[in-house]
């Protein structure tokens, strides 16, 4: 359409694999993703071309410069870099080009079916409409799913260390347009921002018939006690990270009889180190413990430009994962899906034809 921007063709997965069948495998397999963030998909070459756009002039010489500068040790160095990266999103084409880019780039890896975050709360501060966000989005997941087949759906996250009444300002402003949602979640900065901060929104969220999950980022202060508040208190329908429980085999047996599926992220969070005399391989510690987990690829233009066939290959060379261990996590992340049961039985129905003739 006029003024979009041309959706950029990518190659296939990048990461070295000691078994290149099983990385052949991975990158013909159906799959789902549960923890991306679109405003964490926003690439460099991206960020430029919008900016232009916007007649708006970014500190960088160049993609390479903007590349050099995503230097971070921790969530709240992180968090800086990413904050900033969004303010060259404006407009609902801004919004629309985002989240094609990425259904493209995850439809070309055999992703069928997606649920993406998005942090409402950073754009309405800088004065962007509601409406221009879940607008150019929604028009994105449309034409994505008629051109290429990849199916979405969309969660609103609060943005946990603004404010309470920041939060509750979003979730109202979204609330018209709830039929084009399916969720609400919580990420940004856990320290000093407990779970139970949310609790009236995500009652509110319920109310409106949405599905609610929430970030338990690894190692964070009080980790367990907030997973345990999410579990127990909140009951949340999913968690994400979440790799703490299995220091606390408790709540491990809480989470398997609650069926809770956890979205993991491995390029991030993928080591636990806080209280272990040993690093604790995430992914492996999950599924040992028998966890549902799926993986996804969370901030993925500010890791490297890794998608999910990369996320994957990288989990098997690290995590020591079998083709039984990611066909079923496949699975899982089918089984989570948002969506109605007989939807879901279709997705892994293709899981298992494809299986079968491999
Ligand atoms: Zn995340």
């Amino acid at each position: 359409m006029t003024g979009a921007l041309a959706t950029p063709r990518y190659a296939g997965a990048a990461a070295p694999i000691s078994d290149p069948a099983l990385g052949r495998f991975i990158a013909g397999m159906p799959k789902s993703e549960y923890h991306v963030h679109l405003e964490g998909t926003l690439e460099a070459e991206m960020k430029f071309a919008l900016a232009k756009r916007n007649g708006m002039a970014l500190p960088f010489a160049d993609v390479a410069a903007m590349k050099a500068s995503y230097v971070y040790h921790d969530l709240p160095s992180f968090l800086a870099i990413y904050y900033d990266g969004m303010k060259v999103l404006q407009t609902e084409a801004d919004f629309r080009d985002l989240a094609y880019a990425y259904l493209a780039r995850a439809a070309s890896q055999n992703v069928i079916y997606a649920e993406m975050f998005f942090d409402p709360q950073e754009h309405l501060k800088r004065g962007v409409p509601i409406a221009a966000v879940i607008g150019g989005i929604t028009r994105a997941r449309a034409e994505a799913q008629a051109a290429l087949g990849i199916r979405s759906q969309l969660i609103l996250c609060f943005v946990r260390d603004l404010s309470a009444e920041s939060a509750m300002a979003a979730l109202d402003a979204a609330l018209p347009f709830k039929a084009d949602l399916v969720g609400v979640g919580l990420d940004s900065d856990e320290a000093g921002n407990p779970p139970e901060k949310f609790r009236e929104h995500f009652a509110k969220a319920r109310a409106h018939g949405l599905k609610v999950t929430a970030h338990c980022d690894i190692d964070q202060p009080d980790t367990l006690r907030n997973i345990r508040t999410v579990l127990t208190d909140l009951n949340v329908d999913r968690i994400d990270h979440g790799g703490n429980i299995v220091q606390s085999p408790e709540l491990v047996a809480i989470a398997r009889e609650r069926g809770i599926t956890f979205t993991v992220c491995p390029t991030f969070s993928g080591t636990l180190r806080k209280r272990e005399t040993v690093p604790v391989d995430v992914v492996r510690a999950m599924l040992d413990a028998g966890l549902k987990v799926t993986i996804s690829s969370d901030d993925p233009a500010y890791m490297g430009s890794e998608y999910i066939d990369d996320v994957l290959i990288r989990a098997v060379e690290r995590s020591k994962l079998t083709r039984e261990e990611l066909v079923l996590m496949a699975r899982y992340g089918f089984e989570a899906a948002w969506l109605p049961q007989a939807d879901k039985d279709v997705m892994i129905a293709r899981l298992e034809a494809y299986v079968k003739a491999g």
